[in-house]
């Protein structure tokens, strides 16, 4: 199955991805999130060269407003499926989501044939957040991790050697220490049930050790820089996007890496103090 992935746009500002899958029903979209307006989404696809194609399904890590935009409510096409974890239902139901069909998941399900997603449930605030494995007919696989709260061994074995990893970058910490935000907000965001710095990140991805290549998401326009992100994956081969709040990234291309992914050399003493050497 030909696949792409495209971030039209992610920040706290709104959240939104499209993989472009040509299978069976044809060439379309899957939505991952679904934080922007519908006019927004539908601008953002046609500048990325989508426009035209069908979106047949979203899916949502969580309903917060930055992933779950309520225009969607009355906007959705009918064609559209919606799903979302079950552990957001209750939620769901109190916000009218489901009025009109949705379905809900909480092991392995197929939003189209040939599309396989595995979620895992992670930290993040009380309901917490989905992160995905997406496997598509032809063995190609995506991670798809965003407010992923801490670095976890689960969340690392669940992606662990997908071809493309999207994964959230949301902060430098010394930039967020001198942000003058609320300590409240700050504890919030550093405190394991928020987001990922930029060096957890790297860590993380590290860890997971994608084939293919690395997309940066969510980078918070107030306490990051896309050069502070790419300094923490200093010396990292794969090649690397910087997801933006307002512009598409390129399409990459979701394809089966031929080679086996390239084992890290890792420096026990250097790999605590400095995420640039993770590489080697
Ligand atoms: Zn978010």
């Amino acid at each position: 199955m030909n696949a792409a992935l495209c971030v039209l746009a992610s920040s706290s500002g709104g959240n939104c991805s499209a993989l472009m899958v040509d299978g069976a029903d044809g060439p379309g979209v899957i939505l991952l999130d679904a934080g922007l307006s519908p006019r927004r989404t539908r601008t953002l696809l046609h500048q990325a060269g989508l426009g035209e194609l069908p979106i047949h399904a979203m899916i949502l890590t969580h309903l917060d407003a930055d992933h779950w935009n309520v225009g969607w409510l009355q906007a959705r096409p009918d064609a559209t499926r919606l799903f979302m974890h079950r552990r957001h239902r209750g939620r769901a139901t109190r916000e009218g989501i489901l009025h009109r069909p949705s379905e809900l998941f909480e092991e392995a399900f197929s939003p189209l044939p040939g599309v396989v997603v595995s979620p895992l449930l992670c930290s993040h605030d009380e309901l917490g957040v989905a992160a995905f494995r997406i496997t598509l007919e032809g063995g190609a696989t995506l991670g798809y991790a965003t407010d992923v709260g801490r670095p976890s061994d689960e969340l690392a074995s669940h992606l662990s050697g997908v071809d493309v990893l999207a994964l959230e970058s949301n902060y430098c910490p010394v930039m967020q220490q001198a942000s003058g935000r609320p300590a409240y907000l700050v504890r919030r965001i550093m405190g394991g049930g928020g987001h990922l710095s930029n060096q957890q990140a790297a860590e993380l991805a590290f860890r997971i050790a994608p084939r293919g290549h690395i997309v940066l998401l969510h980078l918070s326009r107030q306490c990051n820089t896309p050069d502070a992100a790419r300094a923490a994956f200093d010396g990292c081969p794969l090649p690397l996007s910087i997801s933006r709040h307002d512009t598409p990234t390129d399409h990459i291309p979701l394809v089966t890496s031929g080679e086996p992914a390239r084992l890290p050399v890792v420096r026990p003493a250097a790999r605590a103090m400095s995420q640039a050497t993770l590489w080697g």
